[in-house]
């Protein structure tokens, strides 16, 4: 093997042994089969290439101090990829075999999982595609559903470190009786041209308001949003965002630390009040946040002028990550270990 640098890895694309894939098609699927190719081969008029039929997940393998591997949340991705399967007339993958095959790709690209010591961690990618030729707008008669693996580095190299978000008046992510509470392809479609615009200013990511009224905090691109204020958790309640595992987690050991939760619509004008404000999902856990920039508006809300996260994100950080690693128990099932 090509030597890997764990320090260095990013959140980007390294190419491993071997994924799995299985097939749909006459009411059952396949058994997961092991390839070692990196390419799928599909019919041109695939109602994934078109009509947008994909949905994927995002979970992580880790390597504790034990040497064991432990996989975070397996059974609740299963679950929202059956969810996000409905959402667009694709068969829900029956959560056994979306088990096993995750389990099989870890298993089989153990190599590829980082030393528990880098805090880095395996990436694990399932996705699920219409792959019959259809060209009126129809579901599929067939589906290919297939994990990758990648290694990933932790998102914080050196600690936890507040960034600055943007909220851009112009741009919505989700409708909200649209695709927004599941996890398909389309919706980063239409966040890439607003998430450029993000970047290129220097933000990490967009800040996106309820498509309807423009009134309240729907979510970060890819991640929930949280904020702390008088010992309390407060994230959105809204119908287009995406029930984030990490925020589902979260909120349960923000109630171990003896804070309050509170999900419910979150207006704008709220983040005045907040201490610390936060963005979570499975690739970073929380990214903190610095300031959010409501450019349109010409209004600045900052949660951090120092530089330094707040401490309920740090002990909410180190708490999961302590779980994920096998550092702390496992009280609530959260962990498969392999
Ligand atoms: C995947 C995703 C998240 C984060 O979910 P996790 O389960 O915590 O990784 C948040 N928002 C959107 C839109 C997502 O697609």
């Amino acid at each position: 093997m090509e030597n890997i640098n764990w320090s260095d890895l990013t959140f980007g694309y390294i190419k491993t042994d071997y994924n799995v894939r299985s097939y749909y098609s006459d009411g059952k699927w396949s058994d997961p089969e092991i390839s070692d190719s990196e390419y799928i081969n599909i019919h041109i008029a695939s109602t994934c290439l078109h009509y947008g039929q994909e949905a994927f997940e995002g979970l992580k393998a880790f390597r504790g101090k034990d040497g064991k591997i432990r996989i975070f949340r397996l059974y609740d991705n299963a679950l929202r990829m059956q969810a996000s399967a409905r959402g667009i007339m694709m068969p829900e993958l029956p959560v056994e075999l979306f088990e096993k095959a995750v389990k099989e790709v870890v298993e089989k690209n153990k190599r590829f999982i980082p030393p528990y010591e880098s805090g880095a961690s395996l990436y694990l990618r399932p996705l699920q595609i219409g792959i019959s030729p259809q060209v009126g707008v129809k579901p599929a008669k067939e589906y290919l559903f297939a994990v990758f693996a990648t290694p990933v580095g932790p998102y914080f190299k050196g600690g936890l470190k507040p960034s600055p978000y943007v909220i851009l008046r112009g741009f919505d992510r989700a409708a909200p009786c649209g695709t927004g509470t599941i996890k398909v392809g389309g919706n980063y479609a239409a966040g890439l041209s607003a998430g450029e615009i993000a970047h290129s200013k220097g933000y990490s990511a967009v800040l996106y308001l309820d498509a309807k009224e423009k009134k309240y905090i729907d979510e970060c691109g890819p991640a929930n949003f949280f904020g702390i204020k008088n010992n309390t958790y407060i994230t959105p309640d809204s119908h287009s965002i995406l029930p984030s595992i990490t925020n589902k987690s979260l909120i349960v050991l923000a109630e171990e630390l003896g804070l309050k939760v509170e999900r419910r619509p979150v207006k704008v004008e709220e983040l005045e009040t907040l201490e610390e404000a936060g963005a979570c999902g499975t690739a970073a856990v929380i990214s903190p946040i610095s300031r959010i920039d409501d450019v349109d508006e010409n209004k600045s809300y900052i949660f951090s002028k120092d530089g330094y996260p707040g401490p309920v994100c740090i002990k909410l950080y180190n708490k999961l990550r302590a779980i994920q690693y096998g550092d702390e128990e496992d009280k609530y099932g959260w962990i498969t270990v392999l």
